[in-house]
This record gives C-alpha cells, sequence and structure tokens, in this order.
C-alpha cells in the first residue's frame, strides 16, 4: 500500500466538495509544461497544497506553487460508464491490453483472458464476503461508487517497469499492490512465478487452477491482501490519505488475507488463522511492542522491522476482531471519519485506543500474546 510522501496542512477538510479545474505546472520552475487537471477539491492547505481527486478516483497532490490557476467549474452531467473508465486506463498502458467488466471491477490485462477471468471472480468473491462481513458486524460499509480497477501484466519485467513509478527498489519483493493516489491494484501473471512455473512444466497447459496449490498460497494471498485495501478505502471503511494508523490497515488486510486450501480457487473464508503471520509472532520474544505498534507507521517503514510488524498487526487486529467486536468496530467507525490530510499526532492515537479498549498495557499485550498461542 502506497501513501504520498508528504502531505500539507488543512485548512478546512470539512468544506463541501468544490468541482475545480486547474491548471499545473508539472514541475515548479518550468512554467511552460502544464497540464489541465479536472476534479474536487478533497483537502487544501493554507500554503496553496491541493489535494485534488479526479473522476476516476485518482488522488493528485499539488504542492504551493504548481497550480498556477484555477477555476470552478460544474460537476460532470452524467457518471461514466465501466467500459468508458476502462477505455481511459487501457489509454495509459502499453499496447496489447484488453478490458474485462464485471459487476464491480474494470480489470485490464494482457494475460490470457481465462487468467483475468479467474483474478476477477476471486476479487468478486472478495468484495462479497467483505462487505458482508462489516455489514453484518454493524460497519456502515457502503459499495463502492465506481468501478474498481485492477490491472494485471501478462510479463513480471513489464509489471515491474510499469510498478518501478511506484514502488521504487521494493518492487521486486511485489507481486501485487495498491496505491492509494491512482486507486489501483497493479499485478502480474502469477502462474509465470517461477514456484508455480516449475510445477506447469510437469503438467503441460498453465491453468489459473494452479494457484490453488500450496506453493501458489502466498501469492493468492499477496492479491487478496492487496484487494482488501482497495476495497477498504472504497467501501468507506476508511478515507485515502486519512490519518488511519497503518497497523489497522494492514491488520484488516492480514486478517483477511490467509489462504483456505481446502478451496480450490484458493481463498474462501475470512479470519482463518493466517498460520504464515501467527508462526511470525510466535518467533518473537521481545515485550514492550504493543504501545509502539499503535504509536506510530514507524516499524512497518522498516525493512528489518517491517515483517515482525506486519505479523504484531494481525494479531491485534485478529485479537479484537474475535474477542473485542464491536469496540473493533466503534473504533473503525472514529477512524473512517478522519478526513484526508487531516492532522494525527501519537498521543491522539493512543488516546483513541485507549477509549476504544482500554490502556494497551502489558496486560492487554500478554492477552495478544495468549490469544495466538491458543488459536487452531
Ligand atoms: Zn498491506
Amino acid at each position: 500500500m502506497l501513501a504520498a510522501a508528504s502531505v500539507a496542512r488543512t485548512a478546512g477538510s470539512d468544506a463541501a466538495p468544490a468541482w475545480i479545474r486547474v491548471e499545473v505546472s508539472n514541475e515548479p520552475e518550468a512554467k511552460t509544461a502544464t497540464r489541465i487537471v479536472e476534479g474536487v477539491i478533497r483537502a487544501e492547505a493554507v500554503d496553496g497544497g491541493l489535494l485534488l481527486e479526479q473522476r476516476d478516483g485518482r488522488l493528485d497532490l499539488f504542492q504551493p506553487g504548481v497550480v498556477l490557476a484555477r477555476d470552478p467549474i460544474p460537476p460532470p452531467a452524467a457518471l461514466e460508464t465501466p467500459r468508458d473508465v476502462g477505455r481511459r486506463v487501457l489509454g495509459e498502458l502499453p499496447s496489447g491490453f484488453d478490458l474485462l467488466v464485471t459487476k464491480h471491477y474494470v480489470v485490464c490485462f494482457d494475460t490470457s483472458r481465462q487468467y483475468a477471468q479467474w483474478a476477477a471472480s476471486l476479487f468478486e468473491r472478495l468484495h462479497d464476503a467483505f462487505t458482508n462481513f462489516w455489514a453484518r458486524a454493524g460497519c456502515d460499509v457502503r459499495p463502492p461508487d465506481r468501478p474498481l480497477i485492477v490491472v494485471i501484466f501478462s510479463d513480471r519485467r513489464r509489471y515491474e517497469d510499469h510498478a518501478t513509478r511506484d514502488l521504487g527498489a521494493a518492487t521486486d519483493r511485489v507481486v501485487g499492490y495498491y496505491n492509494m493516489l491512482s486507486n489501483r491494484v497493479t499485478t502480474f501473471d502469477l502462474t509465470g512465478v517461477d514456484a508455480v512455473k516449475a510445477d506447469l512444466q510437469t503438467r503441460g497447459q498453465p491453468s489459473p487452477d494452479l494457484l490453488a496449490r500450496p506453493e501458489a498460497a502466498g501469492l493468492v494471498a499477496t492479491l487478496i491482501h492487496e484487494g482488501t485495501h482497495q476495497l477498504a478505502f472504497n467501501c468507506g471503511l476508511h478515507q485515502r490519505l486519512a490519518p488511519v494508523p497503518v497497523w489497522v490497515c494492514e491488520g484488516v488486510a492480514t486478517y483477511f488475507e490467509a489462504p483456505d486450501l481446502a478451496s480450490s480457487r484458493g481463498w474462501r473464508a475470512i479470519g482463518l488463522v493466517n498460520q504464515p503471520r501467527r508462526d511470525q509472532f510466535l518467533r518473537l520474544t521481545d515485550r514492550g511492542w504493543l504501545e509502539p505498534l499503535l504509536r506510530d507507521d514507524e516499524a512497518f517503514r522498516r525493512p528489518d522491522a517491517a515483517t515482525d510488524a506486519y505479523a504484531r498487526a494481525w494479531a491485534v487486529t485478529s485479537f479484537l476482531i474475535k474477542t473485542r467486536k464491536q469496540d473493533f468496530v466503534n473504533y473503525l467507525a472514529v477512524l473512517a471519519k478522519k478526513c484526508p490530510c487531516e492532522a494525527d499526532s501519537e498521543q491522539r492515537r493512543i488516546e483513541e485506543f485507549t477509549a476504544a479498549f482500554g490502556r494497551p498495557d502489558a496486560a492487554m499485550e500478554q492477552a495478544v500474546a495468549a490469544f495466538v498461542v491458543r488459536m487452531r
């Protein structure tokens, strides 16, 4: 999951959304190279910084000095059809991509149609499972108001070329990702991944069924994980660029991602024991980790600490969902109200957590650990 690298202060995030057309320079110094962007103001900084949401859901963060002119415009008369949305995405991709439109998704792919259909059915099942789960828990989730975009490359190299812009050097570790600004999930044909390919060579015809095999479980988990982020930010669980603690975003995604090897499609159920995360959590022996995990997002950004932080986020979230579900739903409702670019502080995070669940002290940390040990 990607967030903006830096966010300006907000002036009035509760102001009514207004459509504007802005002329922006691509670089603050080179004012000759400009482009026009239309969208709704999501946040505005006192120093002139602007967060704009375009019609397709893409967020653009313009630093002060980049916006050369701005004019109010009327809102667009008609909504785009999913096919219109897809065609526009195709225009941004290399040649050779095709479109698959399903109930909630627009999939742009240059893989076989069969693979794209498999991926789309996985995401559709996730969509239904995700919205049912939270609605039944009493969460105020709503269906996404626009199609969710998924881009699938057939070839890992082309995917990496495309993804490098978003991910930088981390691309080789990531088989798919959700970008909070573009609001898209991007991935590539996982049947081309080495572990799966070795198996393919002995079996002949490539088939998405291969992805139900244990060696592919981690790959399917990644797709579900990234698809869960996309849903959480589009169904009202959280708002993009709002100060939602990373442990919550990642806790929810890891809670959903657990592969279900009994299912022929590789994923079916929610909240199964996530064995890889559980194993990782049980390997950790240091104490005093809970409060720092809740206080800031630091551990998730450090390569040497991120895996541990994900395992702990999964443990805390599972503990709270299974033992304090109503409190967790109420806490999510507090987070859902946070606006893009809203101010945040370590103190506020701890206060909000404490108001929902009590103090994150040694006793709570021990309760989480004991819960994970007991899990089957
Ligand atoms: Zn994630």
